[in-house]
């Protein structure tokens, strides 16, 4: 495993944990339900649900040797991308292309 793939999957695993720690209902509050808290929250478990699968496919192409390549043109994606953003499915010049993804 290389430097930046062993400093992505640190910042990526952390980040993982930091994520699922926000699951669940409030604690201390006996009159949270599960179900009042997951309507109340719909919208961020969505954004979250997203980030953590891009969280697990980042961390799937570390362990399969597939990391820092771009998924739509397979070019380098760049150190500082990377650094910056170690779930990037795209590089800069294709995530230009989907919007949507980031
Ligand atoms: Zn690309």
């Amino acid at each position: 495993m290389s430097l930046i793939e062993a400093e992505a999957r640190e910042v990526l695993l952390r980040r993982r944990r930091s994520l699922s720690d926000h699951d669940g209902p409030p604690h201390g509050d006996p009159a949270a339900r599960w179900s009042d808290y997951e309507a109340a929250l719909e919208p961020i478990s969505e954004v979250v649900r997203r980030e953590l699968a891009d969280i697990d496919a980042a961390l799937t192409r570390i362990a399969e040797g597939r990391y820092g390549a771009c998924q739509s043109c397979g070019g380098p994606m760049g150190l500082q991308r990377l650094r910056a953003l170690p779930e990037a499915r795209y590089c800069l010049a294709c995530s230009g292309h989907y919007p949507s993804v980031e």
